[in-house]
């Protein structure tokens, strides 16, 4: 057994080289998006403040109760380890005055995030999200246009099948009532629940739709629905956003028991789950929430209201790269490996060596990739390794070519080999990968 600090902690894996091309991937196809739809890169720390989160995600909502890394510093603040992306672009918006920009802002980030959960497939304690928020606008126009922004991403990571589950959980006129026609349904029914159902009914009644026991599905199936109980303007709205769906084809299905997880979640949500549409009402319904929804997100309106006293309108989404990777893959996705190097750069001798170093620069400023292994003496060696590297030529300067002003070329699969005046040798190469 490995000595325990030599291993990544629970639920944090390396990402290695081989794992960074798919990566890059998602990050160029969401860059490029992001461009389109005019929203801007931002970056916040990986800390903030906890109050930020546990005011904005909710006390009661499970990332705040159970999954947070949270310490002190040695000045006596309270910080935490970012578990979303919501809040700290909340923060941001109020910090820097963003108010005062033309609306919407929109804005997208990238990173990683912790959250303390139990590590298994598809879940971590440090994994990546990429996210869009849309800030200080209330149209309809702009949830669907969220949902649509990555929908499209996936689709563009060749990700299929894939549907977006969608609900609307009304706003503080028309959920307070939901809620009381919700636990009195519950509370008829509990002693059908488990008992993190029964602490969810007096805490956060909405999260008993988001349980996963199997006596509470039963119990759920038949529980009221919050669309039968919104009030005129989120009706409206939630009608609205479906219409943009509709006509941009979109492939969604009304889940009436989607709530998410974080508290702060008003009107529209939805989440995008790779799971074919045709599917659902035929027994092979999809767990919303399960490890392996890719995008979730919604609006939320009353966010920037809980730090300040100003009205903005907010909607966002965020996708869980670990996951859209893995659904890459079992797409049979095979990203081409980065185009390796053409030219090795064998030295042999002290002379050798030190013009070799001022060489490579010369390579590396023409923007020719070269490899090189200068730590070796023996050509032997060092040809085995271009050999390995599988590259077409390699150039060898030894100690009298050093003295010389000249370096041999050897093409490798002819073993034929020339010599040519090193001054002239990048401009000779150049030529020569051009054909
Ligand atoms: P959330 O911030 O909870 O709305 O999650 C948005 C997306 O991030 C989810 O749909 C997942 O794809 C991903 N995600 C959330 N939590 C985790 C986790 N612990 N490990 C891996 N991916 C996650």
């Amino acid at each position: 057994m490995a000595k325990k600090f030599l291993q990544t902690p629970q639920g944090m894996p390396d990402i290695l080289p081989k794992e960074q091309i798919f990566f890059e991937r998602v990050l160029a196809v969401v860059k490029d998006f992001a461009h389109f739809y005019g929203f801007k890169k931002i970056d916040t720390p990986i800390l903030e403040f906890t109050e930020l989160f546990e005011k904005g995600i909710g006390y009661s909502s499970d990332i705040v109760e159970k999954e947070m890394y949270t310490f002190e510093t040695r000045g006596g603040d309270s910080l935490t380890l970012r578990p979303e992306g919501t809040a700290p672009i909340a923060r941001v918006y109020l910090q820097h005055g963003m108010q005062n920009l033309p609306q919407p802002l929109k804005l997208y980030y990238w990173g990683s995030f912790f959250r303390h959960e139990r590590p298994q497939e598809g879940r971590y304690r440090q994994f990546h999200q990429f996210g869009f928020e849309v800030l200080g606008e209330q149209s309809p126009a702009i949830d669907a246009q969220v949902v649509q922004l990555s929908y499209r991403i996936l689709e563009a990571l060749k990700i299929k099948p894939l549907t977006i589950l969608i609900n609307s959980i009304g706003c503080n006129l028309c959920r307070p009532y939901f809620k009381k026609v919700l636990k009195n349904y519950y509370n008829a029914r509990a002693g059908q629940i488990c008992p993190d159902c029964k602490k969810r009914l007096k805490k956060n009644p909405l999260r008993v739709l988001d349980c996963k026991e199997e006596k509470c599905q039963q119990v759920k199936n038949q529980a009221p629905k919050i669309i039968d109980h919104l009030c005129e303007e989120c009706k409206n709205h939630f009608r609205e956003v479906l219409e943009f769906l509709d006509e941009v084809h979109l492939p969604y299905i009304l889940d009436h028991y989607l709530v998410r997880g974080l508290d702060y979640y008003t009107r529209t949500v939805f989440e995008i789950v790779p799971v074919d549409v045709s599917d659902f009402g035929k027994g092979k319904e999809f767990e919303a929430g399960s490890q392996a929804t890719l995008v979730g997100g919604g609006r939320y309106d009353d966010l920037i209201k809980l730090f300040s006293r100003k009205e903005v309108p907010a909607m966002g989404s965020a996708g869980g790269i670990e996951r859209i990777i893995k659904e890459m893959k079992l797409g049979g996705e095979r990203l081409p490996h980065s185009k390796g190097p053409a030219i090795f750069l064998a030295q042999l001798g002290d002379l050798g060596k030190r013009k070799s170093l001022k060489l490579f620069e010369d390579f590396q400023k023409a923007k020719i990739l070269v490899a090189e292994s200068f730590g070796r003496d023996s050509i032997k060696s060092q040809l085995k390794i271009a050999d390995k590297l599988r590259v077409k030529y390699t150039l060898i300067l030894g100690q009298k070519e050093a003295l010389d002003g000249t370096i041999i070329l050897r093409e490798m699969e002819s073993g034929r080999q020339e010599i040519m005046k090193l001054d002239k040798v990048v401009d000779m190469m150049k030529k020569r990968l051009k054909r």
